[in-house]
């Protein structure tokens, strides 16, 4: 399977991913986490995401695709992957298709975990991450709107998309999601 998550900040796509990535076992894949960890441990791919991260901004796709590139061409996600935050916009999208293109390999699904903009506020202000203050959590939202949703049209374009609420229980979104999913892959 290989599958991406996309959704708002706050839609839960992180805590998704851990359970649809045990499900189809196959690698999670956070480009978010990477910066993280990448920040925590000081490197220079670290240094300089962050002034992006702090400002709620996309790291710019020179850094991050090649990140992608280099994490997507390990052996363990040969066979299969969850890519969670990536990618983030149109030409992120493209230039994933050209690396998978490359390996003779196409994706399976697009998952977009959809929710309202009052429930992704509320999420996101009782989160407590240290990009979650109010005025980065509104520059996410506006680049999601203005970045991200854009590939949900060019997925959809190309038959991959899959939609569902992520409202509710944890363990109902993952049944729906991997309902979704078996309709995709039939
Ligand atoms: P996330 O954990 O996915 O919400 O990502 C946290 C932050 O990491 C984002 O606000 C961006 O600054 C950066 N980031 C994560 N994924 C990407 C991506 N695909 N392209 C650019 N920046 C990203």
């Amino acid at each position: 399977m290989r599958l991406i998550l996309v959704g708002p900040p706050g839609a839960g796509k992180g805590t998704q991913a851990v359970h649809l990535a045990e499900h189809y076992r196959i690698p999670h894949i956070s480009t978010g986490d990477i910066f993280r960890t990448n920040l925590q441990d000081g490197t220079p791919l670290g240094l300089k995401a962050r002034s992006y991260m702090d400002r709620g901004e996309l790291v710019p796709d020179s850094l991050t695709n090649e990140m992608v590139k280099d994490r997507l061409s390990r052996g363990d996600a040969r066979g299969g992957f969850l890519l969670d935050g990536f990618p983030r916009n149109v030409t992120q999208a493209q230039v994933l298709d050209a690396m998978l293109a490359e390996q003779g390999v196409a994706l399976d699904a697009v998952l977009e975990l959809s929710l309202d903009n009052e429930e992704i506020i509320k999420r996101l202000s009782i989160r407590g991450r240290d990009d979650d203050r109010d005025e980065i959590i509104r520059k996410r939202l506006e680049v999601y709107s203005q970045q991200t949703a854009p590939i949900i049209s060019f997925y959809r374009e190309s038959g991959l998309l899959e939609t569902i609420a992520a409202t509710g229980e944890i363990s109902d979104i993952t049944a729906s999601a991997i309902a979704a999913l078996s309709r995709k892959r039939s």
